[in-house]
């Protein structure tokens, strides 16, 4: 009864209302006029009913612990465990946020910042941005204030139609109108719609590489010729660094900005919004500018440089998401140079064999070759027997499988799409076991299309009306109960 005890000692005599001692000791401070009269009506359990309620609700998460998870763009390879132990090193983990001369902590990002430079090709990186998106916003900051200080007022941002929506919501964002550039047959930039857009108001091009189709742009040198040609800066949204990581580079490319997502390519745990860690590399021209302050080396000391002037400000608290780039960094090391380049083959030779088996099965909307993930759309299952990319989403659930990511690309870029992302860390024996599920399924969407559409079947909760779930979820959870309000009529 110990747990009981810790939950109902502070309780009022008498009364057995579940108080934290917290509350009572600091209740003094709060007005009468705003305390509450009668208890709260917390739940009285004891420890083992309160570790069994957890325990169940911990096992009805989803996770890459548990299952395969081929979200395309997202990259959730396995986050190895050693990278906790490091994190957690009571030196690091205890370590005061507004030390300003630890020096094995500066270390750390020093030692990240080389790891980066020599995989990227660029000359300095911050790593304040939390996630991809706010390295987007700092690196397309960084763009405007280039040009600004050369006197430049650019108003348009080009971004390809298959990009993620983080993209064009950036440079928004920042200020800039977006103009989308079409796809080829293959899903590559179209060179002569680009060329069409191309003016001196053009202040860069947000590309990622390879793209959200999967295909490598491998027009980039040019692309980057003509974009550099009206004065413009090209952006590398860096997501799908994991397909030639270690074997090719952004700045050799001819990219000027780059963003690394250290939960997706190096391995560090996505985290619901946060904490991730996006740190945003460029080249010489636009060192200047980076955020402040930057961690710098003087004979064998490191320091934090503050005297920037020409700065666009701090842009996060501290200087990001430090553990996650003790992680990072343990990730780096224990691969080096050869073990990156492993991954990036491993990551594609994984994704090229599931479109291979997959290739009879369903249509893929793009014919390039992919690369460490492929697109491929519903629409034969759609014609056909009415099945959408939901459906099949929904019916992989089933299966014990995470859905690939679907309806990205966009509707009115190619239709039905699912996004999938196998990614280096899954066995032969998984990928055939997805892509046993995956041809079932396209045998089930024939024989009996009620099946998926019903989909999932083997869930606490069935098929959810997602924009209701989205919008007002249900936050109460009960043994037996099922979320009649927001399930599908
Ligand atoms: C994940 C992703 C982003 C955004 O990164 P976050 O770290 O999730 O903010 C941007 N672009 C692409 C292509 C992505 O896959």
């Amino acid at each position: 009864m110990i747990g009981e005890k810790l939950i109902f000692e502070r309780g009022a005599p008498g009364r057995r209302c579940a108080t934290f001692p917290m509350a009572v000791d600091s209740g003094a401070a709060i007005p009468t006029t705003m305390r509450r009269d009668i208890p709260a009506a917390l739940p009285e359990v004891g420890e083992l009913e309160l570790v069994r309620h957890y325990t169940a609700l911990s096992q009805m998460n989803f996770s890459i612990d548990t299952q395969f998870y081929p979200l395309g763009s997202c990259t959730m390879k396995y986050n190895p465990r050693v990278h906790e132990k490091a994190a957690r090193l009571p030196e690091i983990a205890g370590l005061h946020p507004l030390s300003e001369d630890a020096q094995p902590a500066l270390r750390v990002i020093w030692e990240m910042e080389q790891v980066l430079k020599a995989i990227s090709g660029m000359d300095g990186f911050t790593f304040q941005p939390a996630a991809g998106a706010q390295g987007e916003f700092v690196g397309i900051s960084l763009i405007a204030a280039y040009h600004r200080a050369r006197g430049y007022r650019k108003k348009v941002v080009l971004i390809p139609d298959s990009a993620h929506g983080t993209n064009p919501a950036t440079a928004a964002m920042c200020g800039y109108t977006v103009q989308a550039i079409k796809s080829t047959a293959r899903g590559t930039v179209d060179v002569a719609d680009l060329e069409a857009r191309l003016t001196d108001d053009v202040a860069g091009l947000m590309l990622t590489n390879p793209n959200t189709f999967g295909v490598f742009e491998d027009e980039i040198e040019k692309i980057a010729a003509l974009v550099h040609g009206v004065g413009g800066l090209l952006y590398y949204d860096g997501a799908n660094l994991n397909a030639f990581l270690g074997q090719c580079r952004p700045g050799d490319m001819g990219f000027d900005v780059v963003h690394i997502n250290l939960h997706k390519t190096f391995t560090t745990p996505h985290g619901g919004g946060g904490p991730g860690s996006g740190p945003v590399g460029v080249t010489k021209a636009l060192l200047p500018f980076l955020p402040l302050p930057v961690v710098a080396k003087k004979g064998g000391a490191f320091h934090l440089d503050f005297d920037r002037p020409q700065s666009i400000g701090k842009v996060s608290s501290f200087y990001g998401n430090f553990g996650m780039l003790v992680r990072a960094l343990v990730y780096a090391e224990m691969l080096g140079a050869e073990g990156m380049r492993r991954t990036s083959e491993m990551a594609v030779l994984n994704a090229n064999y599931i479109a291979a088996k997959l290739h009879a099965h369903y249509d893929r909307p793009k014919n390039g070759q992919p690369m460490h993930e492929m697109v491929f759309s519903a629409s034969r299952q759609k014609k056909a027997n009415g099945i959408s990319a939901t459906d099949i989403a929904k019916r992989l659930i089933d299966f014990g499988i995470h859905p690939p990511t679907i309806y990205f690309p966009l509707p009115n870029v190619a239709p039905e799409t699912m996004l999938i992302e196998p990614t280096e860390t899954e066995s032969l024996e998984q990928l055939d076991v997805f892509i046993d599920a995956m041809i079932r399924i396209a045998r089930e969407a024939e024989e009996n299309p009620a099946l998926l559409k019903d989909a999932p079947h083997a869930t606490p909760v069935r098929r959810l009306d997602e924009a209701t779930a989205a919008r007002k979820p249900i936050l109460r959870w009960k043994r037996g109960a099922t979320a009649t309000a927001v399930q599908k009529p």
